[in-house]
């Protein structure tokens, strides 16, 4: 029900931690980090953030680049499992979701023939086994994200990381919000602007079904064509 990302020069789990925290309000039942350091690292586990905090002790994961959400299960019991981050077979693509995807059953039967494995319960995994059944293809995220995107049918806010584009983030949204939080040689995206206040006032609202590529440095913001989008940024005057 919360998603947070991170890319700059910061360790990112603790501002992952700290923005999901910011949303707790929005309810959830388990919760997980992804961070991008030579590989893709993952912990996700059924619960409150303070059982996922306590995991992170035992097993620091160190890194710069990182997405983290809580989840409010719709498909797919509270289990570790079905817990987001949701990675492909080889751990090289990592997504969370907010939102539901109405035809998961018609798109996981279609990738199960075509010899994709499932591990979890959830309809968001479909969203990254159709991202790496593409990337295979393309190897470009975005395009991948894109052709996934095209095929769901639904609600959503995603953010995506992967191993062979690790200077980047994707966010893409439909129906769920999502925002991007524009800092200095460091960026964020969120499902709400608590989350990233303390690290940034400047914000640029994500709108339906566009998506945004995060780096460090830039932001650029397209529609599903990749016709790029001129978007003022949003001053946040109020606090929490
Ligand atoms: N539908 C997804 C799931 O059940 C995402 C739920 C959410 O928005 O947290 O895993």
């Amino acid at each position: 029900c919360g998603i947070v990302g991170y890319i700059g020069d910061r360790e990112a789990t603790p501002i992952l931690i700290d923005g999901l925290k910011s949303l707790e309000y929005r309810g959830y039942d388990s919760a997980g980090v992804s961070i991008h350091n030579e590989a893709i690292m993952s912990i996700k586990t059924k619960g409150r953030l303070k059982r996922l905090e306590e995991r992170l002790t035992e097993e620091p994961l160190q890194g710069t680049i990182g997405i983290g959400h809580t989840r409010w299960a719709t498909h797919g019991e509270p289990s570790d499992v079905n817990s987001h981050p949701h990675l492909n077979g080889s751990c090289t693509i990592s997504l969370v979701h907010n939102g539901i995807i109405e035809n998961y059953m018609n798109l996981k039967e279609e990738l199960e023939a075509m010899g994709q494995a499932f591990l979890s319960e959830t309809d968001t995994e479909v969203a990254v086994q159709l991202i790496d059944y593409y990337y295979r293809e393309s190897h470009d995220l975005l395009d991948a994200v894109l052709q996934a995107v095209d095929r769901i049918d639904g609600s959503y806010a995603f953010g995506v990381m992967c191993h062979e584009e690790p200077d980047k983030l994707i966010a893409v949204r439909k129906d769920s919000p999502l925002v991007i939080g524009v800092g200095k040689g460091e960026n964020f995206i969120a499902s709400d602007i608590p989350a990233i206040l303390e690290h940034t006032r400047d914000i640029y609202l994500l709108e339906d079904k566009e998506v945004a590529i995060v780096t460090k440095e830039d932001i650029t913001i397209m529609d599903t064509t990749k016709q790029v989008i001129q978007r003022d940024v949003f001053n946040v005057t109020w606090d929490i």
